[in-house]
């Protein structure tokens, strides 16, 4: 998440409330009916709202506008709590909450548990969550993603896409029907113009195992009423943590039929073989001062600063408070209710880093005892600062510490292709010197490995990973400019096909690292943003999928797809601990610079692949290294599959290429 242009709206008066608050104090409520429980007969409602000295509930028979049905006043619970029930049937009524503060009503606010909401997310709505299940959805389950014979899946056995569900099929060139919604992402058998495979058909054939989609829960800055063809947003602006994003279904206004078509696109990716991660952004709200958080408890659910103003890591304008009991808890029940109800597989924790790491390793061990093999990572950073400690936080220094649950790596991100923040910088894979040692630290995923001379590194100058299933690795995400057009930006000398090689070489670093590796939608096949850096409320034209450019760049893509083949067929680039790694995984020493080489002893890990020879040369020249002992067969050479030539004795090493060698 880096958008410049988070709308910030902070009280002041609330910062005041802050400062004088203990919210040590506050009572916590420790059952599991917050927000509303439906049933034909009655509809029961429950909030949390501990500083209030009265409640309503207030009907409606809209999503938005109108004037209220009834007002009912809420009675007073346990633990800071307040509830009302409604005898007899209110499905399809919409419904919010107000409180009453010292003596002030605040405003009327979606019910924070809210599962099914109203266009723009004004209102919740009275309903059955499982009148929204699709045909087979009792029979809906995750498929397996270990490689075969492996028994129970590592995280490592993942191979991620991001992808963005408007981008995935607005473009006219996707061939769907319902282009930018859950539903078009959700159809098979959809093709290009030239007759290729789109969407979830593409994935499939990409090989791919799990869909990370980016924000699909309710976010603010969509307008849901107006048609969407000149609205676009990544969607970091979260406005209800547990009803899916109006926008992107077929009718916004139908709490009803968004959670459907959310979950028919969940259960579309499980039968094509494919798991769905959520990208999910507790670390911060669209507002302050006027969100449902800070409507109903005024400064809790969020950090100050000393002075009592609202601290900003997110960059903003708030920053949530993990720390605190009720926080935590509304973390872990949302997180629970899209595992449980809406099968989901995973999710990718924004600015992560804001989070405390007993408040991550809480959610980490309820969800994998939900789903064993769930898959949780997260930015191990945050946008600024924070009032809490960094060593109580989940940023990616701290991974070590954190049980079962990934972070980036920046490290080897910008190793590759240079930093994020300097535009024309190179990185190893586009010539540019000393790179080395960071290279060798993404490939043994940040951890502990005799090899790596850690002070060589970019930027982390010790391990902090223990096993390899704690780091993502990549070198593109929806932040910042695409890999294609950062070597456009960066090596504007290099001819295209020159940069073309450049590309390939830095996602055969990706997907042959140890740990698990990142994809972002259409690097394989040379996807374009245009040179737009920051993409995230640019219109279709920045950052719509062009599928024609798949057969354009077919021989690229079908690489990719050969390398991704590679990687699940092979054990030996999926090591689970780091003693196996340090064991079975040696770098080649002496090689010429700007290139790295290192040999796995297949063999020992599973592999049939008895021993692999793995060869980057990032220089702008080719040079050649000569081969260790013993009958190679080449897989790779030059950034293309060749598999089983017989491999020479000196072995050429085209500039900007990987080379693949094994013995079976
Ligand atoms: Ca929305």
């Amino acid at each position: 998440m880096r958008p410049l242009a988070c709308i910030t709206m902070i009280l002041t008066t609330m910062s005041a409330v802050a400062q004088t608050t203990d919210f040590s104090s506050y009572p916590v409520y420790a059952g599991s009916d917050l927000g509303l429980r439906y049933e034909a007969s009655a509809s029961s409602f429950r909030i949390w709202s501990p500083s209030a000295d009265s409640a309503e509930l207030v009907l409606y028979a809209q999503g938005t506008g109108g004037t209220a049905i009834r007002r009912i006043a809420m009675q007073r619970a346990e633990s800071g709590t307040w509830t009302a029930t409604l005898a007899g049937d209110h499905r399809g009524q919409f419904y919010a909450f107000r409180v009453r503060i010292g003596g002030s009503w605040g405003l009327e606010v979606p019910d924070p548990y809210a599962r099914l909401v109203g266009t723009n997310g004004r209102r919740a709505v009275i309903g059955d969550i499982s009148a929204s299940d699709p045909v087979g959805w009792s029979k809906d389950a995750a498929p397996a993603f270990a490689g075969k014979s492996q028994g129970k899946a590592s995280a490592t056995d993942a191979v991620i896409y991001e992808l963005h569900v408007r981008d995935a099929t607005i473009h006219p060139s996707s061939g769907a029907r319902w282009k930018g919604k859950f539903l078009g992402l959700a159809e098979r058998g959809t093709k290009s113009p030239e007759g290729e495979s789109t969407g979830l058909d593409h994935l499939k054939e990409l090989g791919v195992t799990h869909v990370h989609l980016l924000p699909s829960y309710d976010f603010s800055s969509v307008d849901e009423s107006k048609p969407d063809s000149t609205q676009y947003n990544w969607g970091y602006d979260p406005l209800n943590y547990n009803a899916p994003e109006g926008s992107y279904s077929t009718d916004p206004s139908d709490g009803i039929t968004r959670l459907l078509e959310f979950k028919q696109l969940v259960q579309a990716f499980h039968k094509a073989g494919l798991r769905v991660v959520m990208d999910v952004v507790y670390n911060h709200t669209m507002t302050t001062g006027t969100s449902s958080f800070d409507q109903l408890v005024p400064g809790y659910y969020y950090r100050q600063r000393a002075d009592g103003g609202y601290s900003n890591a997110s960059a903003c304008g708030n920053e949530t408070a993990s720390e605190r009991p009720m926080m935590r808890k509304f973390m872990l029940e949302s997180l629970l209710y899209w595992v449980e109800h809406c099968h989901v597989d995973g999710f990718r924790f924004d600015l992560m880093g804001i989070h405390d790491i007993e408040t991550m390793n809480l959610i980490s061990r309820r969800l994998h005892d939900v789903k064993p093999d769930i898959l949780l990572y997260g930015e191990g950073w945050t946008a600024d600062s924070s009032p809490l400690p960094d060593s109580l936080r989940a940023i990616k220094r701290n991974a070590y510490r954190l049980d079962g649950i990934a972070v980036f790596s920046d490290d080897l991100r910008d190793g590759i292709k240079g930093s994020v923040f300097e535009h024309v910088e190179k990185g190893f894979a586009s010539g540019k010197a000393g790179m080395e040692q960071t290279i060798r630290f993404g490939t043994v995923a940040s951890t502990l490995h005799p090899q790596v001379d850690y002070g060589g590194v970019n930027y982390s100058k010790a391990p902090y990973a223990s096993d390899p299933t704690q780091v993502v690795s990549y070198c593109e995400c929806h932040d910042n400019h695409n890999l294609r057009d950062k070597l456009a930006i960066s090596a504007p000398e290099a001819d295209s096909r020159t940069r073309e090689e450049m590309q390939r070489l830095a996602m055969t670093i990706v997907l042959t690292s140890q740990g698990i590796p990142f994809l972002h939608a259409g690097s394989e096949f040379l996807r374009t943003k245009k040179g737009v850096e920051n993409s995230f409320q640019s219109p279709d034209s920045v950052n719509a999928i062009d599928w024609s450019l798949k057969s354009k760049h077919k021989d690229f893509h079908r690489y990719i797809a050969g390398i991704v083949r590679m990687r699940r067929s092979h054990p030996a680039f999926r090591m689970r601990r780091a003693e196996d790694l340090r064991a079975n995984l040696r770098f080649l020493e002496g090689l010429p610079a700007h290139v790295v080489g290192y040999r796995i002893r297949g063999e020992a890990v599973g592999d049939t692949w008895k021993d692999i020879l793995v060869i980057f040369n990032g220089g702008d020249d080719s040079t050649s290294v000569v081969m260790p002992e013993g009958g190679w067969k080449t897989f790779v050479s030059g950034n293309r599959i060749v598999d089983g030539v017989r491999a020479k004795d000196s072995q050429d090493l085209k500039a900007h290429s990987a080379t693949i060698l094994y013995r079976d």
